[in-house]
């Protein structure tokens, strides 16, 4: 179907003043999440786990015709369902052509399109905006001013079309203006000057607004949505009163309830469908990066005012199969198997997502990190191995076996060694592995055991990657190992 290019030819179509005319923003999100929630559609297709809890409260503020606020620790989406918000706009909004604020062709705000109109008529030419082009995003720090937000008057446009400097024709426009018609979102809220907060108030509430001291009409037509840190949000004196006032719904976020959400969220955004090399990824390794995450909003260690991103294991998951990668290219390997030695190997795109408190900063992140891979690794094995007889394997460390499983060595080799400890193959049954998988899955699988040992102490591990028999006291360790109450570790070693 070909667009109307006039104002003639929109009048006699689909687009005519009738339906057009008085249809807000905030209507036609309105009106197409109606059509979208009656045909049964998922709202927001790509957003894991938010289905009964953030979703339905969107929905809400959206049929409600709110702007509203998300308040959310970092790496909770709220950025990404803000955008997602576009997908309720009409897949064409037409707009006067040439206008800087996207003018309404039956009802343009600016001069130059009321004078435009009445000069041409119904040759008037107008253009569309995709939903995309109507979404405008900005992070707000302490330096925005109103000149970026709202505008600046221009001195010389207003001596070049002999203007007054109060005339909306002398504004040089900011970014509210110029995302007229359409969704302007404000990342981290609180950190708005209070200046410009009364600013955005004025247009939100009068539709005017002063600039350098100037009245300048601007009766803008907008959705507005919000971020914040929800701490930041609530203390006091951070947000004017009118504002908040005028901010129809707050809506809370979260970072996943289960790990299994966690998984489905990382497997969706990590890059791990790479070119020439087949990948298997075993569930243990995706569950232990999930778990480092969850470890890590609990430990007291990690600030928790700032949160730990759902980038800690997306980031992760990336450095893991590319450590696995660099083995397989260098043995010539076929299949990519990632291990929990790559997992250790990824610790650059863990310490950097982690803001620690002053015990951790003391500690140091490395060893905050290490302990973390620890804490999941321990979490993952049990949920695989609780109870299981494994005292051959502890016997044949006990008994001065060493085995050495550097994250580079390659598959067949380490398959080798791995087959000398007595009762080890036989028990990642359990994970779903016998002789018959690949060397690549047999020895992740096998690593992954023995590192479950380790990380609940019953044989050691140095830095070269070399196990050995664990530091034995007597009885005390088998009780500690089996109660779930006690810390797991209380590092001994300065290794993990
Ligand atoms: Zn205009």
């Amino acid at each position: 179907m070909s667009l109307p290019r006039t104002l003639g030819e929109l009048r006699h179509s689909p687009y005519s003043e009738e339906t057009l005319r008085t249809r807000r923003v905030k209507d036609e999100l309105r009106d197409n999440l109606v059509t979208r929630l009656r045909a049964g559609c998922p709202i927001f297709p790509g957003i894991v786990g938010y289905d009964d809890t953030v979703v339905p409260q969107i929905v809400n503020a959206v049929l409600s015709r709110h702007n509203f606020i998300l308040l959310g620790l970092r790496g909770q989406a709220k950025s990404r369902i803000l955008r997602a918000l576009t997908t309720l706009l009409d897949p064409q909004m037409p707009y006067i052509a040439g206008c800087e604020i996207h003018d309404h062709p039956y009802a343009p705000i600016c001069r130059r399109c009321r004078e435009f109109v009445a000069e041409q008529g119904d040759s008037t030419p107008i253009a569309y905006l995709s939903q995309d082009e109507r979404y405008v995003e900005k992070l707000a720090t302490p330096d925005v001013t109103i000149a970026d937000l709202i505008g600046d008057i221009d001195p010389i446009k207003a001596a070049r079309g002999g203007h007054e400097l109060s005339s909306e024709m002398t504004v040089h426009y900011g970014l509210l203006p110029r995302a007229n018609r359409g969704i302007f979102a404000i990342n981290e809220l609180p950190d708005l000057a209070g200046k410009i907060q009364v600013g955005l108030f004025n247009i939100m509430q009068e539709g005017d607004v002063q600039i350098k001291g100037y009245p300048i009409r601007l009766p803008l037509d907008l959705a507005l949505v919000f971020s914040a840190n929800p701490e930041d949000y609530t203390a006091r004196g951070k947000i004017i009163t009118p504002l908040k006032d005028r901010i129809g719904s707050e809506i809370r976020t979260h970072y996943p309830a289960t790990v299994e959400e966690g998984i489905a969220i990382t497997a969706q955004e990590a890059w791990t469908q790479r070119n020439k090399h087949k990948l298997h990824v075993p569930k243990y390794v995706q569950e232990v990066i999930e778990r480092i995450a969850f470890a890590a909003r609990e430990d007291k260690k990690v600030d928790k005012r700032s949160g730990v991103s759902q980038r800690l294991p997306i980031s992760c998951m990336e450095n893991v199969i590319s450590n696995a990668e660099r083995r397989a290219i260098r043995h010539q390997e076929k299949l990519v198997v990632p291990r929990i030695g790559d997992v250790y190997a990824a610790m650059p795109a863990i310490t950097g997502k982690l803001e620690l408190e002053y015990e951790g900063e003391m500690k140091g992140a490395d060893h905050v990190g290490r302990e973390l891979i620890r804490t999941a690794v321990a979490k993952t094995y049990d949920s695989y191995f609780k109870g299981a007889e494994m005292n051959q394997v502890v016997q044949w460390f006990d008994l001065g076996g060493e085995i050495q499983l550097a994250d580079t060595a390659g598959a067949a080799e380490a398959l080798t060694s791995l087959r000398n400890i007595q009762g080890l193959m036989e028990k990642l049954v359990k994970l779903n592995v016998g002789p018959k998988d690949t060397p690549e899955a047999q020895v992740s699988a096998a690593e992954f055991v023995l590192e479950g040992l380790h990380a609940h102490k019953r044989i050691g591990r140095n830095e070269e990657r070399v196990f050995t028999a664990g530091e034995k006291t007597p009885k005390a360790t088998e009780k500690s190992f089996e109660r779930e109450d006690l810390p797991p570790f209380r590092g001994r070693r300065p290794y993990n």
